[in-house]
């Protein structure tokens, strides 16, 4: 698990709440990353074998 903390802040690409940290996971099998607060990866990970 990637965590991401930058000086920007960026949205999460789940709820689009803007979050100092957020952390990248990786969706579908065609790689695809996405970026999420921390509330919306315990809502991607059970399904998410990628992370
Ligand atoms: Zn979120």
């Amino acid at each position: 698990m990637a965590k991401i903390k930058r000086g920007r802040t960026k949205p999460c690409s789940r709820c689009e709440k803007t979050n100092d940290v957020l952390y990248r996971v990786r969706v579908g099998e065609d790689g695809e990353w996405i970026f999420v607060c921390s509330g919306c990866l315990d809502q991607v990970k059970p399904g998410n074998p990628h992370y």
